[in-house]
């Protein structure tokens, strides 16, 4: 699945003119089959050994050009770090308050609260962000194990 998801993502390159350099390509395939939501760090240290040159500015780099083109979103909450995800179809996030792992889960888009919103206040209505949070599974479990 993710296969074909990566030839479609390097068709888009194609068509916006992007290059398609090895990091890039290998950047755009990390953030596919990652589940983890990375910052660039993380990504950085995933593929450092496959290129020993590259540095975490070449990443963030990568990542901004793969923004432009609409393939990958930044989500940022606030603290130094951004996650990066790979843009497929809208989803929301649900995110450990204890580690900061952020999940996807799919819900119907709250469309007609953007279009109240923009009734109510008479603004155009570009996105909307809705977040859940609590404590992740793994972090549950150490809780208990403490007591
Ligand atoms: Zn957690
Ligand atoms: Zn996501």
């Amino acid at each position: 699945m993710s296969e074909q998801k990566l030839r479609e993502a390097i068709d888009t390159l194609k068509e916006s003119g992007v290059r398609i350099t090895p990091q890039r390509h290998a950047v755009l395939e990390y953030l596919l089959n990652s589940m983890i939501h990375p910052t660039a760090d993380e990504i950085y240290k995933a593929l450092e050994s496959k290129f020993p040159n590259m540095s975490v500015a070449t990443v963030y780099n990568n990542l901004r050009v793969l923004k432009e083109i609409g393939l990958v979103r930044e989500l940022t909450y606030g603290d130094s770090s951004s996650r990066f995800d790979y843009n497929t179809t809208k989803h929301y996030h649900i995110i450990c308050e204890e580690c900061g792992k952020i999940v996807d889960f799919h819900y119907p888009s709250l469309d007609e609260v953007e279009s109240l919103a923009e009734q109510v206040t008479g603004f155009e209505v570009s996105h909307h962000r809705m977040e859940i949070y609590g404590k992740c599974d793994s972090c549950k479990n150490v809780e208990t194990q403490k007591h």
